[in-house]
């Protein structure tokens, strides 16, 4: 089956705590890891999301997906570990992209 075509990034996405913002832009120093290898960050503190310029778009939504998993385990989903929540939201993104392309 032939992939739907992907929408551009959203400015910012509707979540039961109000918009949450999407800042396209290039990797940052305060980001994990330095912004090295890091495609995105969700800043809960200020309630926002970023996301790295320098990739293609369905790399980008990948992205946005794993770091929205971040933001639905704030939104009161419990794990016993970080490495636990990092597989949710790989497992998350991998699923909702998946249907965004073939759903
Ligand atoms: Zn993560």
């Amino acid at each position: 089956m032939k992939p739907k075509r992907l929408p551009p990034i959203p400015k910012s996405i509707q979540t039961p705590l109000g918009p949450l913002p999407i800042i396209v832009t290039e990797a940052q120093p305060h980001w994990p890891n330095g912004g090295r290898g890091s495609g995105g960050y969700y800043d809960s503190r200020q309630y926002r999301m970023y996301v790295a310029s320098d990739m293609g778009l369905l790399t980008q939504w990948h992205i946005l997906l794993h770091e929205r998993g971040h933001n639905i385990a704030d939104l009161g989903v419990e794990f016993d570990s970080d490495g636990q929540e990092e597989s949710f939201c790989k497992a998350f993104a991998t699923v909702m992209l998946h249907e965004m392309l073939y759903g």
